[in-house]
């Protein structure tokens, strides 16, 4: 259970995502600066040296004007009205599966701790200190002539062990094996009901393709894919040894196929009660059934624990009906999840599992091993999955590298380097104008009683937020780097694993984060009732100190609401203040949100981009998310027009109104920050995956299906009946 085998960065249970004054209209003449300078390898060069695949440049106000397509009417496509001429423009580079304003600051981050990590390893630092185990892990990661020299023997002990395993007691001490994949993902959090504790949860997995459909549904695609699959696993079997790998790529194919059966559907396992199943370690034990899954745990570090929260365990009656689970989503799952993929543990061949771990094993390792196995890994992952046609540069490898092991290493330099502190400031004026915007927007929603308000308001004072960077880093005081790549990813491995693990039976330490202060990104902890933004996200086109407001209140004001949101979606509003899960909800007003949501769900539900309008969102999957968007541009134009009220009297007058610019009106530019930040392209590849997996929409929808439940949306850009993104009054959705 020691690596997860899918999605290994969300190791905690996650939601992973101005100051206002007067400004004189800019000059226009000004306003058009001369273009950037290029690379030749037609990157765009900014003044700090860093090579961007798209412009850095946020107009004279925060807006790149240059990029709307003024063609399309905002009500017919708002997405193309302010995005449209970059789309139609931009070429996703071939090493990206997608590529947008968030790939934009990533690609900053990351060439920023591309020069903090060389800088290190210019240095020559103690390769005891922190400094020198940063740059021998990059240097051993980017040195690829000793990759490729070392061949296979890197892999060689454990390849053996695995090939000699002959029982299932020897499967479970593989399956417990740092760096060995195992069919369930495990980590540490905080105990959904019992907040002052940390617990172990246990997760299905075991799946190769990620996703239980790309096995179950008899799509073109999908058997192509699979095809693409076995293709990938023979070479990798071949590689390991075995004498007949096509035979045994054909039974991985088999095994993963009868875990995929037993896989929870996507939008049910979202549902936080049906995963919230507490078992003493006697119950997880007798759920293991055949399979000695106490062998597992102690291997694992864990007999001690007393309990469990096993994620997916067939409901109960009761459960069933307490969450209003239809009799077709209950026969889904029953037997299957963990139960499920414990009996196949038990029952299936010894030869398919043993075929399972080798191909597993040299997969999860392929970018510390020679060139071959790379390549093989990544026509199936980067190219026939997700559409690359390039593997990513080995030094951007290596940086991600360098993050998944020591990355709170360089998050303090990065935090000191590139976050300044007036940039917190000016996000604690930011947050404290949103709460009081959802204060205020509680007051008046006429669908809640006052007894559920009176809860709401409390989780309201109660949210905690992290902004840019935590208040101590980690250390990794007892990691020991090398000079072999393959052996500090298992050593970066165990560490990370043991730290984990260390956790259980302490205190919460309420000053953790749960993402690195150069990811850009943000997210909400429900257990922890905390919004997290890291300052990596905190830039144009997020966050811009010289913006217009109503640029940073449509930009990072909505993705702050959306923080918030997530602890007011479907799932978060199951916490309450204190992260307890426990429902403070009256069943009346549960059945009205429920009644809101089935019609957010409705609404994306008709989002259809693929397959000729064949392929749609799943408007159930992606709820939480919409629920977030949908609420945090609520909460962020209320906090907005609050901020124009600058003699607080509720109402903005005349002489209190925004400026217009470059004729915009402040609700226009408001709208049209929003739509800045989604500005994305994706490779057909990607956007499916997207939709299959979510659970975010793609960002052309996170724009075009909240804009338009927005009455002030309608009234800013005149939209009528007849446009194609119109909704009628009635229609129109707001729930928080
Ligand atoms: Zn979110």
């Amino acid at each position: 259970m020691k690596r997860l085998m899918l999605g290994a960065a969300s190791l905690a249970l996650i939601t992973a995502c101005a100051h206002h004054k007067d400004v004189a209209a800019p000059e226009l003449a000004d306003a058009k600066p001369a273009g950037p300078a290029m690379t030749a390898e037609g990157k765009y060069l900014t003044p700090e040296g860093l090579e961007l695949s798209a412009p850095d440049e946020w107009g004279a106000w925060g807006i790149n004007l240059g990029f709307r397509n003024t063609d399309v009417k905002p009500g017919d496509d708002f997405n193309a009205y302010v995005n449209g001429a970059w789309i139609s423009a931009f070429e996703i580079p071939a090493d990206r599966t997608r590529y947008g304003s968030f790939d934009l600051l990533g690609e900053k981050s990351e060439q920023r701790v591309r020069k903090i990590i060389e800088e290190l390893s210019a240095a020559s630092p103690d390769a005891a200190t922190l400094e020198g185990k940063i740059a021998a892990y990059y240097n051993a990661y980017t040195n690829t002539d000793a990759i490729e020299a070392a061949g296979i023997a890197p892999a060689e002990p454990i390849l053996t062990q695995i090939k000699s395993a002959a029982t299932r007691e020897d499967l479970a001490v593989l399956f417990a094996t740092n760096g060995v994949p195992s069919p369930f993902g495990g980590f540490v959090d905080i105990d959904s009901k019992q907040t002052d504790q940390y617990i172990f949860y246990v997760n299905q997995g075991g799946l190769g393709m990620g996703d239980r459909d790309y096995y179950l549904v008899d799509s073109e695609k999908n058997i192509e894919l699979r095809g693409a699959y076995v293709t990938m696993l023979t070479m990798l079997l071949t590689e390991a040894g075995f004498d007949d790998p096509a035979a045994a790529a054909a039974s991985v194919l088999e095994l993963e196929t009868s875990i995929a059966k037993a896989h929870w559907d996507r939008a049910i396992g979202r549902n936080r009660n049906l995963t919230y199943n507490k078992l003493s370690k006697a119950e997880m034990i007798a759920l293991g059934g055949a399979f000695p899954t106490a062998k597992v745990l102690e291997e694992s570090g864990l007999g001690a624990q007393e309990f469990f929260v096993v994620r997916q365990v067939t409901p109960t009656a009761e459960e069933i009906a307490e969450n209003g689970l239809s009799a077709e989503d209950a026969a889904k799952v029953a037997g299957g999840g963990v139960e499920g993929i414990f009996r196949i543990m038990a029952e299936a061949p010894m030869d398919s599992w043993k075929a399972w771990l080798a191909a597993g094993y040299l997969r999860s390792n392929a970018d510390v091993l020679p060139k071959r196995i790379d390549d093989a890994v990544f026509a199936f992952y980067g190219t026939a999955l997700t559409g690359t046609t390039e593997q990513r540069p080995r030094w951007r490898r290596g940086v991600t590298a360098v993050e998944g092991s020591l990355g709170e290493g360089v998050g303090k330099v990065y935090a000191e380097r590139y976050f300044p502190a007036e940039n917190k400031a000016a996000m604690d004026d930011l947050v404290a104008n949103l709460r009081k915007a959802m204060a205020s927007n509680l007051d008046e929603l006429t669908w809640m009683g006052d007894t559920t308000k009176a809860e709401a308001r409390d989780k309201l004072a109660k949210f905690t937020p992290k902004i840019g960077y935590p208040e101590k880093f980690e250390t990794y005081d007892s990691l020991v780097v090398g000079d072999s790549a393959f052996a500090n990813a298992a050593a970066a491995g165990e560490w990370a694993y043991n730290d984990m693990i260390s956790k259980l039976g302490q205190p919460i330490d309420k000053t953790e984060w749960g993402m690195l202060p150069q990811t850009v990104n943000a997210y909400y902890s429900p257990n922890r009732n905390e919004i997290v933004f890291p300052a990596a996200i905190l830039q144009p086109p997020f966050f811009n100190l010289s913006a217009d407001p109503a640029i940073n209140y449509g930009a990072i004001g909505g993705v702050i609401g959306h923080e918030i949101g997530h602890g007011f979606d479907d799932q978060g509003s199951k916490s309450d203040g204190d992260g307890v899960l426990r429902n403070w909800w009256t069943p009346e007003d549960e059945a009205n949100f429920r009644e809101l949501t089935d019609a957010l769900v409705g609404q994306y539900n008709k989002f259809c981009p693929l397959d000729d309008g064949q392929t749609c969102i799943n408007g159930r999957l992606a709820l939480g998310e919409n629920i977030g968007d949908l609420g945090g541009l609520s909460m962020a134009h209320k906090a907005y027009r609050l901020s124009l009220d600058t003699n607080g009297d509720g109402v903005v007058s005349a002489d209190e109104e925004a400026p217009v610019l470059d004729g915009l009106t402040g609700d226009q530019r408001f709208f049209m920050a929003w739509g800045q930040v989604w500005r994305a392209k994706y490779r057909e590849e990607a956007l499916r995956r997207q939709l299959q997996q979510g659970p975010h929409s793609p960002p052309e929808f996170r724009v075009n299906g909240i804009v338009r439940n927005f009455d002030e949306w309608y009234e800013a850009f005149d939209v009528q009946p007849g446009d194609a993104l119109y909704l009628p009054p009635e229609e129109r959705i707001r729930i928080w």
